[in-house]
């Protein structure tokens, strides 16, 4: 990776104040698409707006990649070709924010339940901000020599996005990135700083899917049944010595049932048990394992209560998976670099891996291995920070329909240290 390894002062002067002025049209933007809030795979006006944004900014632009996703591409001479993704979509929760420009919007799920929708993961902002940055860019466009190829993508909260628009050709059809940067905001830091991490950022997500069959019956002759609940009763505990007994202390991991189904009445036995688990890793190696010891103390949960060898429980990893987020060592250090003289070295902090999931982890694990770097974007405004804490409370999370960003100065931060990176990435 052989890069420039600071910005002109000369340039930084350009960078602030041409991010300031678009700060006011991105913070326009972002309230337009906190009002108006889709769904999953159902980013149809947000797409749309988001193309818009791009043609007006000079870019080549094509729209329905891998489903929602807008793919834009801006050439300025010869040089690397740097990636910006922002994801698009909301979630489906009703907003308790009294913000004038709150959602009020209904929307039909998959399976036809009505659901009020809000961006509650700050993915609005992502847009803004992203916005925002190649207006930037391409105002200062004397100012740096190569590619942007940038992507609005669909559905990072089912990991239904990155994977879809690799596979429809993002690094084939279009330029091949040499980086690939994203934000993602972080309700914990001040507005007006980042958050970096140089390796492990967040967790792999896989879902597994236990279902333990029985032989039901009358609930008062258990002797004539074999009782699935109970089987799945021991499998639940007999889960929680996975991360305790086999895997090394060293090893984050995360095996939580968060859903288990069973019988309708008092009375009855039922026939069988389902289960839903989420798994959460940094490791390959290490998940391998704890799948096979999944698999190893369901079947022997249900030999042991004298079930058929037909008859064993099926467990099931969900072919949806979110890989860690593994930032590129040498990529975050240069952005810390970059962002220094951006932000001065007291706004640049230094953040601790997740357990969370976000797609943007497969953009750096196809054949091209493209290093990647995920940037934690500081939301919270620090005088509302001071009021929470003196009161001994916390900012709302990420996903809290009280979500409540310090919008104009986390917005502001983004478009400057983003626009710096590039530069940085880019510069003659
Ligand atoms: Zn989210
Ligand atoms: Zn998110």
């Amino acid at each position: 990776m052989s890069i420039q390894i600071s910005i002109f002062a000369q340039t930084i002067e350009k960078i602030n104040q041409e991010a300031i002025l678009q700060t006011k049209y991105s913070l326009k933007l972002c309230k337009h698409l906190h009002k108006n809030p889709e769904l999953s795979f159902q980013e149809f006006e947000t797409a749309k707006r988001m193309a818009f944004e791009l043609k007006e900014a000079g870019f080549e632009v094509t729209e329905n990649v891998g489903g929602n996703s807008v793919v834009g591409v801006f050439k300025n001479g010869d040089g690397p070709v740097v990636m910006l993704r922002t994801d698009m979509d909301a979630l489906p929760i009703e907003e308790k924010t009294n913000l004038e420009f709150a959602s009020t919007k209904i929307a039909e799920t998959k399976d036809g339940d009505e659901v009020a929708v809000m961006h509650a993961c700050g993915h609005d902002i992502h847009m803004s901000t992203w916005t925002g940055t190649v207006r930037t860019l391409v105002a200062l466009k004397n100012e740096w020599k190569g590619t942007l190829l940038v992507i609005a993508q669909q559905a990072e909260e089912f990991s239904g996005g990155a994977g879809e628009a690799i596979n429809a050709g993002l690094f084939t059809k279009f330029p091949t990135p040499d980086f690939a940067l994203a934000y993602h905001i972080n309700p914990e830091l001040l507005a007006g700083k980042i958050g970096l991490v140089g390796g492990p950022v967040f967790a792999g997500v896989k879902t597994v899917e236990i279902t333990v069959y029985g032989k039901g019956g009358h609930g008062a002759y258990p002797e004539k049944c074999i009782d699935p609940i109970v089987i799945a009763s021991r499998i639940v505990l007999d889960l929680q010595t996975i991360v305790s007994r086999e895997i090394s202390p060293l090893e984050p991991i995360v095996v939580t049932v968060g859903s288990i189904h069973g019988g309708t009445r008092p009375n009855i036995i039922p026939d069988e048990v389902k289960m839903e688990l989420t798994l959460r890793y940094y490791s390959d190696a290490a998940i391998e394992k704890v799948i096979a010891a999944i698999e190893r103390i369901s079947v022997s949960a249900a030999e042991m209560a004298g079930m058929p060898h037909d008859e064993l429980p099926k467990v099931l990893v969900s072919p949806v998976e979110t890989p860690p987020v593994l930032n590129n060592p040498e990529l975050s250090e240069n952005i810390k670099g970059f962002a220094t003289e951006i932000l001065g070295a007291d706004n640049i902090l230094e953040t601790s891996p997740a357990m969370v999931g976000e797609d943007f982890g497969k953009y750096g694990r196809t054949p091209e291995n493209i290093p990647i770097c995920l940037i934690w974007l500081g939301s919270t405004n620090s005088e509302l920070m001071k009021e929470l804490l003196e009161k001994g409370k916390k900012p709302a999370p990420l996903h809290s329909p009280n979500l409540n960003p310090d919008y104009e100065k986390t917005i502001e931060t983004g478009i400057k240290v983003m626009a710096g990176n590039v530069i940085g990435l880019m510069g003659k």
